[in-house]
């Protein structure tokens, strides 16, 4: 509505918009900063990331010039419910086949958790986005994670005609989200696969494939990461060994995708090496690694990335399947229960909104320019 409004009227509204930014920036920088009560106010936000350990933007004013018109009320705030510091699902799949076991979701019941899913206000963000605290989301809706370990077939299918083209299959998991995508654009269509070698996605015979899946997944917005070299656990190999596997997986994605950056890990077997340190970081023949972050097996949504309470090195994830328990569908009316618990975003990437009563659990991590807002929640 505003952006119709004529140029002066605009103006005004800009100049009104903009000094209740800094307002809010200066009752922040109060909370924040008790120590340290009368500052310039050009010199706030250099305060604010020295005192008190929270990277705010170095230039608030001028990066919001831009975004005033899309600064929300309180108001709408509150009525979604808004908390950038609530919890979010890192949903774990492994097989997508036929049938419903501890590491296998059929494809209907995939289709249905996605269906769900859109259905609860969910919408799709990747691993990599979701550690980096990049999280891209409409106002009022939650992100969630889907996580795909050890790239098997029916993650990733192409089917041959006889002509010899050949195209997704609609029901693996890339061909399911794509086209669940393309009729509710407003789910986004992100995913995470962690892979390992030789063959990613299987169909041995064509390896002429991999590379082609692989650029097909970059071009959706979804994510290759890291499983290893050849699947091995972990906690029995020497240091040397886990930084090679680690390596080589590396190295491997990154003969199909040149220069990929591969920023996250998920744990074979949900098992840390003896030295933990390497899951995160380390090298071998002189190729470093440091992984933004490193997934586990379980049952538990994960912190939100700008809480104290997230671990880059440790961040629990769902298993999906419904053996031994559906733990997918406790979460889902966990969350309908108790909105309160669940991240519900405020549509603004470089703004992390919480209510007041929470500002206290906001940490450093991942809030390097950021502009951090607060608001009454009742
Ligand atoms: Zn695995």
């Amino acid at each position: 509505m505003i952006s119709t409004k004529r140029p002066q009227t605009h103006f005004i509204i800009c100049i009104i918009t903009l000094l209740t930014v800094v307002f809010l920036f200066a009752c922040q920088n109060k909370n924040l900063n008790s120590n340290n009560e009368q500052l310039d106010q050009q010199q706030q936000p250099e305060h604010l990331q020295e005192s008190a350990n929270l990277p705010i933007s170095n230039s608030p004013v001028d990066s919001t010039i831009e975004e005033t018109e899309t600064v929300v009320s309180e108001d709408i705030l509150r009525s979604h419910k808004v908390n950038e510091l609530g919890q979010v699902m890192i949903l774990m799949y492994h097989i997508i086949g036929d049938k419903e076991d501890e590491w296998e979701r059929t494809k209907n019941n995939f289709k249905n958790d996605l269906k769900t899913l859109y259905e609860e206000g969910y919408y799709l963000v990747t691993a990599r986005d979701f550690v980096s605290g990049n999280i891209n989301v409409p106002l009022g809706k939650t992100p969630v994670v889907l996580t795909f370990d050890d790239g098997t077939e029916g993650h990733f299918r192409l089917i041959e005609k006889e002509n010899g083209e050949f195209f997704v299959d609609p029901d693996c998991a890339v061909g399911i989200i794509e086209n669940f995508a393309k009729m509710h654009p407003d789910f986004g269509s992100a995913a995470s696969f962690y892979v390992y070698y030789p063959v990613p996605f299987r169909q041995n015979d064509r390896p002429e494939w991999r590379r082609y899946k692989y650029e097909y997944i970059i071009n959706l917005g979804m994510e290759i990461g890291n499983h290893t070299f050849g699947h091995e656990f972990l906690n029995k190999l020497t240091d040397e060994d886990v930084q090679k596997t680690l390596v080589k997986n590396i190295q491997a994605t990154q003969k199909l995708l040149p220069d990929y950056p591969v920023d996250t890990f998920a744990l074979t077997y949900g098992i840390y090496p003896k030295n933990k340190e390497l899951a995160v970081k380390g090298s071998f023949e002189g190729f470093t690694y440091h992984h933004k972050g490193v997934f586990l097996v379980g049952s538990h949504p994960a912190p939100s990335p700008y809480s104290i309470d997230f671990k880059t090195e440790a961040i629990p994830r769902i298993r999906a399947a419904s053996v031994p328990s559906d733990f997918f569908h406790q979460w889902i009316d966990y969350f309908k229960k108790n909105p309160d618990k669940r991240f519900v975003s405020d549509g603004d990437a470089k703004t992390i909104t919480v209510p007041e009563s929470l500002k206290d659990q906001l940490n450093e991590n991942n809030m390097i320019d950021k502009l951090i807002r607060t608001y009454p929640n009742d």
